[in-house]
């Protein structure tokens, strides 16, 4: 098995450079918990900002109490890396808030070495969560300097199995499908009909669904045959919305 990070797309080659000599001395997985000077916040969030709201799945916990959340906020944001809630990373976009994160990747009912997509790379938290879990992460962003940044972080993390594109994640990731999972950390009007396509029988597709400027509804859909989704929603959340390169519609 190959690890390592793949960041495909022309404008961004250089940051493929610089990653590969980051693969020279990754590590494939994270097996102890780290010991630095955030352990004990980010302890008490996975306590009382996770634990305490419902998630239970011991290895999606496993990894909220490994994945070094202040890495992926800016500098000025480090302190309040462990609160619970969504923080700005730029370009008007935010991380999302970790009891969202944990929620959503609990939903996905993901196996060991599942594929898995992710429409919304962001500063690459969720991509990090998913990796430490052991998935095959194929992540999508359409902002450039933030697909780069997080390609950076990862890197510099030693985040094995991910592959990292800059592009409008409406379509997903064709060449790459089918996916065990897809979640979408941006929120659309309707769910994208590629994603549906995408998404291999047995799968979940989790995705905030709902009008720009206000609430969604998150939504997990199963595809419980060729043709047949069943949805239920997970309750109301607010997402940024997901955005369409020009002219793509
Ligand atoms: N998962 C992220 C959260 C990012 S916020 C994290 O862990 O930090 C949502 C992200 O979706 C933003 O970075 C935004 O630029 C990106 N986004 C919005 N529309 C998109 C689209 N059509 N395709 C890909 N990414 C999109």
């Amino acid at each position: 098995m190959r690890h390592g990070i793949l960041l495909a797309t022309g404008p961004l080659l250089a940051a493929c450079a610089l990653l590969a000599a980051c693969a020279e001395a990754r590590s494939p997985t994270h097996t102890s918990l780290p010991t630095d000077s955030f352990a004990p916040a980010r302890e008490e969030l996975v306590e009382t900002g996770i634990i305490s709201y419902g998630v239970s799945d011991p290895e999606v916990i496993q990894a909220m109490r490994t994945v070094p959340r202040h890495r992926f906020v800016p500098p000025e944001y480090q302190d309040q890396a462990y609160d619970n809630h969504p923080l700005p990373i730029g370009y008007g976009q935010t991380i999302s808030q970790p009891y969202i994160v944990a929620l959503m990747t609990e939903s996905l009912e993901l196996e060991p070495g599942d594929r898995v997509l992710e429409i919304g790379t962001g500063s690459g938290y969720q991509a990090a969560v998913l990796s430490e879990l052991g998935m095959e992460v194929y992540s999508i962003e359409i902002v450039g300097p933030l697909a780069e940044s997080a390609a950076s972080v990862l890197g510099e993390l030693d985040y094995a199995n991910l592959n990292l594109k800059h592009a409008d994640g409406y379509f997903g990731w064709e060449q790459a499908a089918p996916f065990d999972a897809i979640i979408v950390t941006a929120a659309p009007d309707h769910v994208p009909q590629p994603l549906l396509g995408q998404l291999k029988v047995g799968g979940i597709l989790v995705i905030p669904v709902g009008p720009v400027g206000g609430f969604q509804e998150l939504w997990r859909v199963h595809r419980v045959a060729v043709d047949v989704y069943e949805n239920t929603s997970l309750g109301g959340v607010l997402f940024v919305p997901l955005v369409r390169e020009p002219g793509t519609d």
